[in-house]
């Protein structure tokens, strides 16, 4: 492990600057949360993209969302087989230990795992294809749903059905989740879908009786 460092200066003085500031300002609630666990009301599963910013959109403080990111925001099938499931796994603790009463899935625009989505389902992504990218293999998640877009020339469109696809598809995924099955009869879980529009900070939602997304 001697290629492990130190931080960078810049992040070192960020800290520095954190822990003097707001941290120092919170104390007794970041205590709170050490002493007494967290109780987070809802589980937020989004992209990596550093552009989806969850916690300034909802104005949330710490301790108030448990959240999974991935590539793509995408909840594989349910697959209890025995090998690493790091979603299915984040999800699992969410509803069974934390009781969420909110799983929200949140897309967003210009989303890179998206289009290398669409560019592998086109063919034009050969490396995608290989079983060793860990990429590739992760979108197949959303590939059922290629074939919904595949006929749209507009390409910004395109993108932006896919990507709300893949909010659709982890929906879909989740409810074949046993335990989120039980929840949300129970009426303790209810699922949210949504969909980020970066650039103009609009946010929309997944409306199951319509079918599409409209503004929050
Ligand atoms: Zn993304």
């Amino acid at each position: 492990m001697h290629r492990v460092k130190p931080l960078p200066s810049y992040l070192v003085q960020r800290y520095h600057g954190w822990k003097a500031t707001t941290y120092q300002e919170n104390r007794s609630w970041y205590r709170r949360l050490a002493t007494e666990g967290q109780r987070p009301r809802a589980m937020v599963i989004s992209c990596c993209d550093s552009r989806v910013h969850i916690t300034s959109i909802f104005g949330a403080d710490q301790g108030e969302f448990f959240i999974h990111r991935n590539i793509a925001n995408l909840v594989p099938p349910y697959e209890p087989d025995g090998d690493h499931h790091g979603t299915s796994a984040a999800v699992e603790y969410a509803v069974t230990v934390l009781k969420v009463s909110q799983l929200i899935v949140m897309g967003h625009s210009q989303c890179g795992g998206i289009q290398g989505c669409i560019e592998m389902c086109k063919g034009n992504a050969p490396e995608l294809e290989k079983k060793n990218s860990f990429v590739g293999r992760w979108m197949d998640i959303l590939r059922p749903k290629y074939d919904l877009v595949a006929d749209m020339d507009d390409r910004v469109e395109q993108a932006r059905a896919l990507e709300k696809q893949s909010v659709i598809i982890s929906l879909e995924n989740l409810m074949d989740f046993p335990f989120v099955v039980e929840a949300v009869d129970n009426g303790e879980l209810t699922l949210h879908g949504l969909w980020n529009e970066i650039g103009k900070g609009e946010l929309e939602y997944y409306d199951h009786a319509s079918g599409g997304f409209h503004p929050v």
